[in-house]
């Protein structure tokens, strides 16, 4: 072969190599359990195949105090390639806090007795970047009962759950007297305006995947949609560190365009629905509002509407003078059974200052 057909070669394997490097999206949940709790009710196989045949592209098995090594988990017969576990657990820490450590390479301890919350929350941070992971803040709203001024000390947390679909359960809710929000927005704007960067998760916490029903907590109500070029463990785990991702209930962008002059999102009106008409009655939060579709909110400090508009388009010129800016598209349908509800998108903040 001549030089030149060699180069040749090699440039068209260069270019090719190139085009599976483009942006993508996956789907993925960061937090799920297994009978290995014993609380919840499937095997690892069983609940990796459940989140496989939903279409999930990844999955932690966040165990509580248990590690869970992918290698030992059997994966479905009909595994597609674009499916991975990526390894993790859920430390679940003194004062109730617990924190899924993704992408770890082994147990992380979890014992924290006589420190405040902070610096409980310091510590899962630590561990799980010495294991050579990331962490995540779970349900800070719903069994931690977290105030803002519990994690804003902990100056390294980046990521915390704003939706846990098992916590925002009406039973739950019944159970616990109505004692926490829906969704953990109000704290997530609280440490925004004290200037903490920080993203939020959207994640099932599934427990049930024998019985279905509005009662249990099971599978594919909450999660994230990454960009990354790759589907592997590292490249999830960076992307979602740098925040290139967004939270879910239901709604799916088909643009997600954020910078420091502007905000933009655009729906995706197709997929949602394909999306929307497979989930149960009960995946809706129920509302007063009866203006069906899509509308898309921007919001600054303290959680202030800057600019809300009915659609499944719009964008916001940020001018500086506020420190962060951050934006949720609400979907908003009858109920099947009575009324009307909502589903969601939560897209991460911009910061200005
Ligand atoms: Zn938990
Ligand atoms: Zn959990």
């Amino acid at each position: 072969m001549t030089k030149i057909n060699i180069s040749v070669i090699l440039l068209l394997s260069l270019w090719f190599q190139g085009c599976t490097d483009k942006d993508t999206w996956y789907r993925g949940n960061t937090h799920t359990h297994t009978e290995l709790c014993g609380h919840a009710d499937s095997s690892p196989e069983f609940v990796t195949k459940k989140y496989h045949d939903l279409g999930y592209h990844f999955l932690i098995l966040s165990e509580h105090n248990k590690f869970i090594d992918p290698a030992t988990v059997a994966m479905p017969a009909n595994k597609r390639s674009d499916f991975i576990l990526i390894p993790g657990q859920e430390i679940t820490g003194d004062q109730s806090i617990h924190t899924t450590a993704m992408n770890i390479d082994g147990l992380i301890a979890w014992e924290d007795e006589g420190v405040p919350a902070d610096v409980v929350i310091e510590n899962h941070i630590k561990r799980t970047q010495a294991a050579g992971g990331q962490a995540i803040l779970n349900h800070p709203h719903g069994g931690s009962n977290l105030k803002a001024t519990d994690i804003l000390p902990a100056i390294n947390v980046r990521m915390m759950e704003v939706y846990n679909a098992s916590t925002r359960r009406n039973n739950i809710y019944k159970r616990k007297g109505m004692g926490f929000p829906r969704t953990a927005e109000p704290l997530w704007d609280e440490l925004l305006t004290q200037g903490m960067f920080i993203y939020g998760v959207g994640s099932d916490d599934a427990h049930i995947l024998q019985t279905i029903g509005p009662n249990q907590s099971n599978a594919g109500l909450g999660w994230v949609m990454v960009r990354a070029k790759k589907l592997t463990a590292d490249a999830i785990t960076e992307a979602m560190r740098i925040g290139d991702f967004y939270a879910s209930n239901g709604v799916y962008f088909k643009t997600y365009e954020k910078n420091s002059k502007s905000y933009t999102i655009e729906v995706d009106e197709e997929k949602t629905q394909i999306m929307l008409a497979t989930l149960p009655d009960w995946s809706g939060l129920k509302t007063d509002d009866e203006a069906e579709g899509y509308r898309i909110d921007f919001f600054g400090p303290n959680g202030d509407v800057l600019k809300s508009e009915q659609g499944s388009k719009s964008t916001y010129e940020i001018d500086g003078s506020d420190a962060y800016v951050r934006a949720r598209v609400t979907h908003t349908r009858k109920s099947r059974d009575a009324g009307f509800e909502e589903h969601y998108a939560w897209g991460q903040p911009v910061f200005t200052d």
